[in-house]
């Protein structure tokens, strides 16, 4: 963890894992001045452990924190905190193929404050914990979404575009809900118009037809996914039109395949999607569709060095 008084930030120590002391009127407990990362260290087929992109998360914690009036962490002070998170818990990284060390890099408005304004104070930790694959059944095993059409996860000019703290509270009641009836997760729609695909509650979406593939464009009201940017680019790379156009939950409901990105979920198929009572069924049930299959073989080949990093996203730490 590390501390930044009056704008400028100490260098940092480990720590082992345990309670942070806190003050009750800590900004962040109160006016929610925290936002964070999710990024996962991995053991590859070179016998090395290996960040993806974590550049890409630094940038995006530094833009979320200039969002919320916090004072951002240099780009070198998180990168040097997350290498040595993982260098200090190397022996919890999972073998090869069999799971990744996730990280969590934490800003948060520590200093106390009781009128609303900025903290004067901030802390960055960064934790850690062995994770296999997100949903239940495995990696591969599709995924039911169901839209919702009662709550929206953000609105124009909100905070969708940011990793903060305060976006994710909100979509418990949705989440819950959907699992209780047996989905896996969420679909937000957007607030505008109730009619184009936002993204899922901590996944971006895409949208597959013949060969064009088509997500959410980036409009401040979905999180700028690491993982979508990426599969934006490999999936180019491979041949496929990929188009950031808005994707009407009809589209969707019509597509030929639906896959779900981000660092937890990697690439996830869609098995179905349910919108007002109808279920559109993609696929052979429990079988993953092809692209989200073809595409998750590309980007977990890259992170595990198992092929070639033409992209030069693959960041040795040990
Ligand atoms: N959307 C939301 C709401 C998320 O929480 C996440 C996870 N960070 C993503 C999308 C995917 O982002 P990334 O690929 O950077 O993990």
């Amino acid at each position: 963890s590390c501390d930044a008084v009056d704008g400028k930030w100490s260098t940092g120590e480990l720590q082992p894992y345990g309670p942070l002391p806190m003050y009750p009127s800590a900004q962040a407990l109160n006016y929610g001045q925290a936002v964070f990362e999710g990024m996962k260290a991995q053991r590859t087929a070179k016998d090395r452990i290996v960040l993806f992109r974590p550049d890409a998360n630094a940038d995006r914690m530094i833009e979320g924190a200039k969002r919320l009036s916090m004072v951002p962490p240099p780009k070198d002070l998180f990168l040097e905190a997350v290498t040595k998170v993982v260098e200090a818990n190397a022996d919890w990284v999972p073998p090869q193929g069999k799971g990744s060390l996730y990280l969590r890099p934490l800003l948060m408005g520590s200093g106390p404050i009781l009128g609303l304004g900025p903290a004067p104070a901030y802390t960055l930790v960064v934790y850690c914990a062995s994770v296999g694959s997100y949903f239940k059944g495995g990696q591969l095993t599709p995924i039911d979404l169901i839209v919702e059409t009662h709550f929206h996860r953000a609105a124009p000019g909100g905070m969708g575009g940011t990793k903060c703290a305060g976006n994710y509270s909100p979509v418990l009641v949705t989440q819950l809900a959907a699992k209780k009836n047996g989905y896996s997760d969420v679909v937000y729609l957007d607030a505008k118009t109730d009619t184009y695909l936002e993204e899922v509650s901590s996944c971006n979406i895409f949208v597959v037809k013949g060969k064009t593939i088509r997500t959410p464009p980036l409009k401040g009201t979905i999180l700028p996914g690491v993982t979508r940017r990426s599969i934006i680019e490999l999936a180019r790379s491979r041949g496929y039109t990929v188009e950031e156009e808005p994707v009407s939950v009809t589209e969707a409901m019509e597509a030929d395949e639906i896959f779900t990105t981000g660092t937890a979920v990697v690439v996830s198929p869609v098995g179905s999607l349910t919108y007002e009572g109808k279920r559109r069924q993609f696929g052979e049930p429990g079988q993953p569709s092809p692209v989200a299959l073809e595409l998750y073989d590309q980007l977990t080949g890259l992170q595990q060095e198992r092929y070639p990093d033409p992209f030069g996203w693959v960041y040795p730490v040990c």
